[in-house]
C-alpha cells in the first residue's frame, strides 16, 4: 500500500499563484521540460498558499511531514496527460488512512520515463488511470480523468500531486514544471 506524505491534507482553498518564471531552461537527460499536466492548466500553474499549506515543493504539512511533490491546479474531470515520454507502470492508491480508504479520489498512476527521459519516474495523485499499464505515451497524452480530491476537504483547489524521481531518488520537479 502506498503511504501519501499527505496524510494531512493536500489543498487549497486560496487563490493560485504563478510562481516566477525561471532563468535557466532546465534539461534533464537533454530533454525538455513538463508537456502541460491538466487539460484546464495550460500553464502548469503550481496551487498557491492556504490554511492547508502550500503547493510547492517541501511545503509544511501541519503535523506531517512536508510535500514531497508539487500540486497542479486541476479542475475536477479534466484530461490529466503525460508529462514526458512514458511507460504507463501502475495504478497506485494515494492514501491508506481509513478516512480516504474506497473514496473515488485516492487513486492515481505511475508513469517511467522512455528516451531522454529514461531512469525518471512520475507519480501522479489524485487522477484515475484510463490506459492500460505496459502502455507507451507521448508527452501530452491523456493518461487518466482528474477526480474530485477537494470533495474531502471544503475549500480545497483540486490539483495533481506531482512527485518526480530520477534513478529511484526523489528530486525537486518544479523547474520542471513551471518552464
Ligand atoms: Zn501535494
Amino acid at each position: 500500500m502506498f503511504q501519501s506524505q499527505e496524510v494531512f491534507g493536500c489543498g487549497g482553498g486560496g487563490k493560485p499563484r504563478r510562481t516566477p518564471p525561471r532563468r535557466t531552461p532546465p534539461t534533464p537527460g537533454g530533454s525538455d521540460c513538463f508537456a502541460q499536466i491538466c487539460s484546464s492548466n495550460p500553464s502548469n500553474q503550481i496551487r498557491g498558499t492556504d490554511r492547508w499549506g502550500s503547493g510547492a515543493y517541501g511545503a509544511g504539512r501541519s503535523g506531517g511531514p512536508t510535500q514531497r511533490g508539487v500540486d497542479i491546479v486541476c479542475a475536477v474531470s479534466s484530461r490529466v496527460y503525460a508529462p514526458f515520454p512514458a511507460t504507463v507502470v501502475r495504478k497506485l492508491t494515494v492514501y491508506s488512512s481509513s478516512r480516504h480508504i474506497g473514496k473515488p479520489y485516492n487513486t492515481g498512476l505511475v508513469l517511467r520515463g522512455t528516451g531522454a527521459w529514461e531512469g525518471y519516474e512520475v507519480k501522479m495523485f489524485y487522477v484515475e488511470k484510463t490506459v492500460g499499464d505496459g502502455r507507451r505515451v507521448n508527452p501530452g497524452a491523456s493518461v487518466g480523468t482528474m477526480t474530485d480530491r477537494a470533495s474531502a476537504d471544503p475549500g480545497m483547489t483540486n490539483h495533481v500531486h506531482v512527485e518526480l524521481y530520477k534513478d529511484r531518488k526523489l528530486m525537486d520537479p518544479t523547474s520542471f514544471v513551471t518552464c
